[in-house]
């Protein structure tokens, strides 16, 4: 991976600049860019063939100074210790950006989900969570789903954890199935709180949302309620889209319901008959008034950068924008809502999934929505009040917000 593509260098790059603008002594900085604890783990798995396979994988907790870790588990072919620790690291920011009382954690698994059967697929989760359970706990590092993991999968590490630990204790993890200690709210909780966010950052640049029009990368959980309710919510037209099999274009407007069917019947995007095929390359230079990548990280680089013709990037996706990206964009005029406040949505309703399972008592959807949205509008407000104070662009606002809180824990507890 070329020092520019790795997702955890432009994480350290990005704070590197944050803590210049803070004056941020010498040890809260280097404590701030690298993980607390990694753990590594080597997986043995019993396939439906009769053959064993090993499994590599990792949970990694960046800090905890304002509780405890928080993060997804990925199952990615591509999956690296670097794009853990990077994720990890963007969750310490998130869960602090969104003032919640948790800190920064990621876990991932080298695999390809998609050649598994689904009892394989059970021993895999079960395995991983035999191999990671000494550092998880609902006061320790809190696991939820992630690119290809689902509530299914987050099902049998419960069922597998409280078989290990010998006691009932869904707060362990997040994104679970209603029946097991879900929150309502929390299947669409990304996209929802990214569409909240790109309301008021469309009233704060002054963007007209009147018959405006999406581009959107990605249509798996995060993109495809990105577009479902971009369009309900604030009447969007999303006129391309395009995933992991290709994509497509439609001037007059893709129907999004019929998009997000037709994805779930035949794997992906391509195909879509209503509109004119289009790679992932060309989707980026899409003109309209929101982009959204929702897939993976490092698709917006130097490269394609100066093709945008968007007015608002709406970072769904964790990492899609590398540093020098960064720079084309502001230099374009082009607002860029960061990963980290704008799919903040997911970790918010995670925390209360998280508090429910605390209490053992359960709210309603309408209770988590307006919850959600209130906690995404202050947490936008507050960046948009940086952006303002300090004349930097959103994602060093973000950066100037979350930063502080975390080095003022660490400070409090006198680890600088
Ligand atoms: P998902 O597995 O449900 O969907 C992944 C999507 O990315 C699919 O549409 C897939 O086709 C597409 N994709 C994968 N590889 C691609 C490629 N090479 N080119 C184009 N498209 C590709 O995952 P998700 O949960 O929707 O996560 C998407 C992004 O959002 C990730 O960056 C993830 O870290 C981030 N995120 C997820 C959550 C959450 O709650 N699930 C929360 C915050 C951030």
């Amino acid at each position: 991976m070329s020092e520019s593509l790795n997702p955890f260098t432009n994480a350290q790059q990005q704070l590197d600049s944050a803590a210049e603008k803070l004056g941020l002594d010498a040890a809260t900085h280097e404590l701030l860019r690298w993980p607390m604890q990694e753990l590594k783990v080597t997986m043995p798995v019993k396939m439906d063939d009769g053959s064993t396979r090993i499994f590599h994988g990792f949970r990694v907790a960046h800090n905890t100074a304002r509780g405890p870790a928080k993060g997804g588990l990925r199952w990615h072919p591509d999956e690296t210790i670097d794009t853990v620790r990077a994720l990890a690291t963007w969750m310490t920011w998130k869960t602090a950006v969104v003032d919640l009382p948790l800190g920064g954690g990621k876990g991932g698994v080298i695999c390809n989900p998609k050649a598994f059967s689904m009892a394989e697929k059970e021993r895999l989760a079960r395995a991983y969570m035999r191999a990671v359970v000494r550092v998880l706990g609902s006061a320790r590092d809190v696991p939820a789903p992630d690119v290809y993991t689902t509530p299914q999968i987050m099902a049998w590490m419960l069922d597998e954890y409280e078989t290990l630990t010998g006691a009932k204790q869904p707060g362990v993890i997040t994104g679970k199935p209603l029946p097991l200690g879900g929150s309502p709210g929390r299947e669409d909780a990304t996209g929802r709180g990214g569409v909240y966010v790109l309301r008021e950052a469309a009233k704060a640049f002054n963007i007209d949302l009147n018959g405006a029009t999406m581009a959107i990368q990605g249509l798996g959980n995060v993109g495809k309620y990105g577009a479902l309710l971009a369009e309900s919510i604030l009447g969007l037209k999303i006129i391309a889209a395009a995933d992991e099999t290709g994509g497509v274009y439609n001037s007059k407007g893709l129907e999004a319901q019929k998009l997000v069917d037709h994805v779930a019947m035949h794997g992906g995007v391509a195909g879509f008959a209503d509109g004119d095929a289009l790679t992932n390359e060309e989707l980026f230079a899409v003109e309209a008034t929101v982009l959204v990548p929702a897939a993976l990280e490092n698709v917006i680089t130097e490269k394609n950068a100066d093709t945008l013709r968007c007015k608002l990037c709406l970072e769904l996706a964790n990492g899609p924008s590398t540093p020098e990206a960064d720079q084309i964009l502001e230099e374009k005029g082009i607002a860029v809502i960061p990963d980290f406040l704008a799919n903040a949505g997911g970790v918010t309703v995670s925390y209360f999934e998280q508090v429910q399972n605390a209490y053992n008592f359960y709210w309603t959807l309408k209770e988590v929505q307006s919850r959600l949205d209130e906690q995404m509008t202050k947490a936008f407000r507050g960046v948009f009040e940086m952006h303002q104070r300090e004349q930097v662009n959103m994602r060093k606002a973000a950066y100037l917000v979350s930063v502080a809180r975390v080095a003022e824990a660490c400070k409090l507890r006198g680890w600088v």
